[in-house]
């Protein structure tokens, strides 16, 4: 960069060259005095200063810097007797000029050296100067007087050295070198601005050269990382597969080995097969001549399949014959199936009216029938029996309960009573013969009658005997079972197809369980009434009998659930009433007929007069509820007897559940009142007997086949 200095001739000492010019149009003593001066400038007017302002003043005249500092510290400021701030120079020779009036510049034209007259007395004009550069330096001591002397000197030179023209012409001098310099400075300043902006530009393309080699350098360092990574990796890659190819080389040399030793093998196998090949073309030379025999042999066997044909096509002939007559006798048989269909049309109407007759005999039997069934006596014991059987005209249907009591005078009266049912069985009579008798009455429930089969006695009694049985006597609900399924099958060829679903519920407490579920059994169900008026339990599962084996699974299923609830409750089953349910529905292909039907059969809670006094808790509440429900089925069948138009199913769970096999004129009902035969159990035995002869006194009417 280019330093701007200012225009050094201005106060150069060529300027003295002009001075020259001037001095020599001066007068002889002039110039002695300016030599007397210059010693004076030279040696002792080395301070020549005025105030800062003064100094300020000049610098803006001249351009040229003043060192105000200095001058400040150097010089001494002196307030004037008029009050005004003077510059005092003590050595100055221009204390002593009082010709000059303020303001007025001289120049004192040696090296363009300038003062200013700041301030006049009588004794003295202060003198400021601009160039303080050449002003400062040592002085040198001259001796008082010529110091003296060169001021007076000087001052007196100052004013009058030169012409006002010459002083003019040098001022006009000046002020043009002033105004070249000004130009000159103005071409540097715009010089200096197109520098500026010269450089401003760089500096941009600077920065965006820096940002640029920022981004590389950081693309460098990535790529470099990346680089680093590559590299990583290979000598990483090349580390595995040198190892590899060790590994490989191993391997190779390994099978090479192996190999030379299957080559040496093979050659040896070689050497063999070509033995073995020897001995196949051997072999193949024998075959040969073997295959010429058979071929010898081929050709009598093409003769004798000749023949063959022959004999088929005679046969065929026959076969044909034989088409005919199987065609006759085709005709025959479908002569026979129209006959058979036909019978089976004769049969299906005899079914129907077996039906009806069957039915018929059950509604001329009463549609509430009563069969009594004592169970026989423990065999350990000795046996105080207080039943007696009678027979009616070769019918078993009377029994008589002897029971005794104290008389009030405190004898032992025997009393007996006899009652009359519909059939009764004593202590030996077999499942088999108890069932015979119902048999027909399960039919009902194949034909479309619902029909509900209860036991009812004191516990132990042997109502859960007579309904279910066990493994060696099965009772009622297997035997029924099984008779269904048998007719099902029986029936299946006359086009009848049924579906039989079982349910199995216990009633404890007025709350219905469900014993054929895998549910928790403290499951409690409720019974719920469709649209369509049918009664249903919800949640209840109906389980579908597809083979007799099914029937034995679900009364096990039963028995189990049965039991655990026992083991929660003391001896529940003899506090329970259990329903089987068995849901038939049956469909004819053929002749479009169905039924739907629901056959129950029931054990209910033991009957023996539970006082509730002195029950408590549990055993009040189950006590509570067997009468209660036991006393609403006596209700029930009573109110269905008596024909009354509200009759309360509703009062118990059992009753409710029961209310489409116990409606008049849809349903069967048969009731097996079980008694114990010993003596001990006589009041209970009596009080069975009484209410089942009650029941038996209802006769509820026609029984409706459901279609
Ligand atoms: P309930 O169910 O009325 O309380 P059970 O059927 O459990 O009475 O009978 C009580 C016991 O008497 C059982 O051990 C049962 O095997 C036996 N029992 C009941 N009736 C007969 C019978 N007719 N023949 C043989 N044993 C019977
Ligand atoms: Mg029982």
């Amino acid at each position: 960069m280019r330093s701007l200095k200012p225009p050094t001739e201005l106060f150069n000492p060529t300027c003295a060259k002009r001075e020259d010019d001037l001095r020599n149009n001066a007068e002889p003593n002039t110039i002695a005095r300016e030599n007397e001066r210059n010693t004076a400038v030279n040696g002792s007017w080395t301070k020549t200063t005025g105030g800062a302002q003064s100094l300020r003043r000049l610098k803006q005249e001249t351009g040229y810097p003043t060192n105000t500092q200095n001058a400040k510290a150097k010089n001494t400021r002196r307030r004037s007797s008029r009050g005004k701030f003077k510059a005092y120079t003590p050595n100055s020779p221009a204390g002593y000029s009082n010709l000059s009036t303020p303001g007025a510049v001289r120049s004192y034209g040696y090296q363009g050296y300038n003062t200013r007259v700041v301030q006049t007395s009588k004794t003295r004009s202060t003198v400021v100067a601009g160039r303080s550069g050449f002003i400062q330096g040592t002085p040198k001591p001259l001796a008082g007087a010529a110091v003296q002397r060169n001021r007076l000197h000087i001052a007196s030179s100052r004013v009058g050295g030169y012409s006002e023209e010459a002083m003019m012409q040098r001022f006009e001098f000046l002020e043009n070198e002033v105004a070249e310099y000004k130009k000159k400075l103005d071409e540097a300043i715009s010089e200096k601005a197109k520098y500026l902006s010269l450089v401003e530009e760089k500096m941009l393309e600077a920065k965006i050269n820096d940002e640029k080699y920022k981004r590389e350098c950081e693309n460098r360092r990535q790529l470099e990382e990346s680089l680093q990574k590559q590299r990583e990796k290979h000598e990483k890659d090349m580390q595995e597969n040198v190892i590899m190819l060790k590994e490989v080389k191993v391997r190779h040399e390994e099978e090479v080995e192996s190999l030379e030793v299957q080559v040496k093998k093979l050659q040896r196998a070689s050497k063999e097969q070509a033995e073995e090949i020897e001995n196949y073309s051997e072999q193949v030379r024998k075959s040969k001549r073997k295959f010429d025999e058979l071929e010898d042999e081929f050709s009598q066997s093409r003769d004798k399949i000749k023949k063959f044909k022959q004999r088929v096509e005679t046969l065929q002939d026959e076969m044909n014959e034989k088409e005919q007559k199987i065609s006759e006798l085709q005709a025959v048989l479908d002569q026979i199936q129209e006959k058979k269909d036909k019978l089976e049309e004769t049969l299906r109407k005899e079914e129907r009216l077996r039906r009806r007759l069957h039915n018929t005999v059950q509604e001329l039997k009463g549609n509430i029938r009563v069969f009594c069934r004592a169970r026989p006596a423990p065999s350990q014991e000795k046996a105080d029996i207080c039943i007696q059987f009678s027979d009616n005209n070769g019918e078993k249907n009377g029994v008589e309960v002897c029971t005794k009591r104290k008389s009030a005078m405190g004898k032992d009266l025997a009393e007996t009573t006899q009652f009359k049912f519909d059939q009764v069985f004593d202590t030996n009579s077999t499942q088999e013969e108890v069932y015979q008798e119902i048999e027909q009455l399960v039919q009902s429930a194949l034909d479309g009658y619902s029909v509900c089969i209860f036991a009812y006695g004191q516990t132990g009694s042997g109502k859960t005997y007579t309904m279910e049985g066990n493994a060696e006597n099965s009772g009622v609900i297997p035997r029924a079972l099984q008779q269904i399924y048998n007719e099902t099958v029986r029936l299946e060829p006359k086009g009848w197809k049924y579906e039989l679903k079982a349910q199995f519920l216990e009633i404890y407490n007025e709350q219905i369980y469900d014993l054929l579920t895998n549910k928790s059994k403290e499951n409690k169900l409720d019974i719920k009434q469709a649209q369509d008026g049918s009664i249903y339990v919800a949640d209840c599962e109906k389980a579908s009998v597809t083979s007799i084996d099914m029937v034995n699974t679900l009364l096990r299923k039963a028995a189990k659930n049965r039991s655990v609830a026992s083991t929660l409750c003391n001896d529940r089953s003899s506090r329970s009433h259990s329903v089987f349910s068995l849901y038939i529905s049956g469909t004819n292909s053929k002749t479009s007929e169905s039924c739907n039907s629901v056959l129950n059969l029931v054990d209910l809670a033991g009957s023996e007069r539970l006082t509730q006094s002195g029950a408590v808790g549990d055993r009040l509440k189950e006590t509570q509820s067997i009468n209660k429900s036991l006393s609403c089925l006596g209700d029930v069948i009573a109110s269905i007897a008596s024909k009354d138009k509200h009759i309360p199913y509703r009062n118990s769970k059992l009753t409710y559940l029961l209310m489409p096999s116990l409606g008049a004129g849809s349903s069967k009902t048969l009731m097996f009142v079980c008694v114990n035969p010993l003596t001990d159990s006589s009041q209970e035995t009596l009080c069975s007997l009484r209410f089942a002869s009650k029941v038996n006194s209802c006769h509820i009417g026609s029984a409706v086949q459901k279609k």
